[in-house]
């Protein structure tokens, strides 16, 4: 058939985890921990099992789930939002992403986001026939500029996707940031979607920054989470949505034919987990930075430049002083010939980004990052 999305290949992360598997390098590349997630969560996973909660979850999620999700929100952004209305429980953040673009996104309308951007927001935007608007950030602070920012917008501006802490660059936005993008945004109906998947995996003294602390643009804004990162569980897929009454209206209607709803017994789980062992999403960010500082450290000992990571469980190195090759190039070449996988920036970006910078998961065991360490210091 005529493809819909022609320029679309498959995804850098299944690329990466293949070519890491078939010359048996480490990878870290695609991010997901190589170590396993509580036993309490699995234990609860059974126990709902064994209970029978087995068959369809509520459209909008369980009960229960939404509960806590509620409390937590409450608990870290000062915001409640409504149980019944706001919050809809989706298979992980990539569904809540498609659902919130396709429920604002109408043909003609511009959607403003930050390059490098994740992946999955671009062919959600085109298959809505949305038009992408492209802000490329720069590094090493990777900070948006508000003037070229307002200069995108037009009539046409329906949507602003961003993302904090920012999967790739490991930067994340101040509360100064949301604040300059309300002042922008105030006077148009245009809404925002922030993709907050790493919002317990943040080292910014400030901690993380929400839009939903901010009590104007959360009227306007669709807050994406996932519970895939928090709770080291890649593989179950559950996350959600948080968005005003009106707006979760619309996203339902496609969530609903979409997925319709998610996993039952994994959504009992993570409820009782938020409630019981709310100590593990707080202690999220501890976890993370010795693992961050032991890469980054060992890398010092390298060739290698490592950029300041503010959040995310991913770390930033520049090349230049190794390789002129482009970055998928020695990427490719790191994973045959060095043995460690990783991830080229470009493939974020819309435009040229002239960079010698590779993304490096540091959500492994200490053993790995050593191993991987050893190898990336030879070089
Ligand atoms: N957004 C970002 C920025 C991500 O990094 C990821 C996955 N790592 C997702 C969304 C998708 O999350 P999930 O696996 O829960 O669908
Ligand atoms: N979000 C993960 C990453 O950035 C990958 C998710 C996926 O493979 N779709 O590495």
């Amino acid at each position: 058939p005529e493809s819909k999305l022609p320029a679309l290949g498959t995804t850098i992360f299944t690329q990466m985890s293949a070519l890491a598997q078939q010359h048996n390098a480490i990878n870290l590349s695609q991010g997901f921990p190589d170590f396993d997630g509580p036993r309490y969560l699995q234990a609860r996973l059974a126990h709902h099992v064994s209970e029978g909660a087995n068959q369809y979850a509520p459209m909008t999620g369980a009960l229960p789930m939404r509960e806590a999700i509620a409390e937590k929100t409450a608990e870290l952004y000062g915001y409640r939002p409504d149980v019944n209305s706001d919050i809809t429980v989706t298979a992980g953040a990539t569904e809540a992403l498609y659902a919130a673009i396709t429920a604002l996104v109408r043909p003609g309308d511009e959607v403003i986001c930050f390059d490098p951007s994740y992946d999955s927001y671009a062919p959600a935007v085109e298959l809505s026939g949305g038009v992408l608007k492209r802000i490329a950030l720069q590094p090493p602070g990777f900070r948006v500029d508000w003037k070229a920012f307002a200069a995108l917008l037009s009539s046409k501006t329906r949507l602003v996707i961003l993302n904090t802490p920012h999967n790739p660059s490991a930067t994340v936005w101040r509360s100064a940031d949301f604040a300059a993008l309300w002042q922008a945004i105030a006077e148009q109906e245009i809404y925002v979607l922030s993709d907050e998947v790493y919002e317990h995996i943040c080292f910014d003294e400030a901690g993380h920054a929400s839009v939903l602390a901010h009590p104007q643009l959360r009227q306007r804004a669709v807050t994406v989470s996932s519970f895939g990162k928090t709770f080291h569980m890649t593989g179950w897929k559950v996350g959600y949505s948080v968005a005003p009454a009106a707006i979760s209206a619309e996203i339902r209607k496609v969530h609903q034919y979409l997925t319709f709803s998610v996993n039952t017994p994994a959504q009992l789980a993570i409820a009782d987990m938020l409630r019981h062992e709310p100590s593990h999403y707080r202690e999220l960010s501890a976890f993370y930075r010795a693992r961050r500082d032991r890469l980054a450290q060992a890398l010092e000992q390298s060739r290698f430049k490592v950029l300041p990571c503010e959040g995310t469980y991913f770390l930033l190195a520049d090349y230049s002083a190794i390789s002129d090759l482009d970055d998928v190039s020695f990427c490719q070449w790191l994973t045959k010939e060095v043995g460690v996988a990783a991830i080229p920036l470009s493939v974020f970006c819309a435009g040229p980004f002239p960079h010698r910078l590779i993304r490096l998961c540091f959500a492994k065991q200490e053993a790995t990052l050593d191993a991987a360490a050893e190898r990336l210091c030879q070089i």
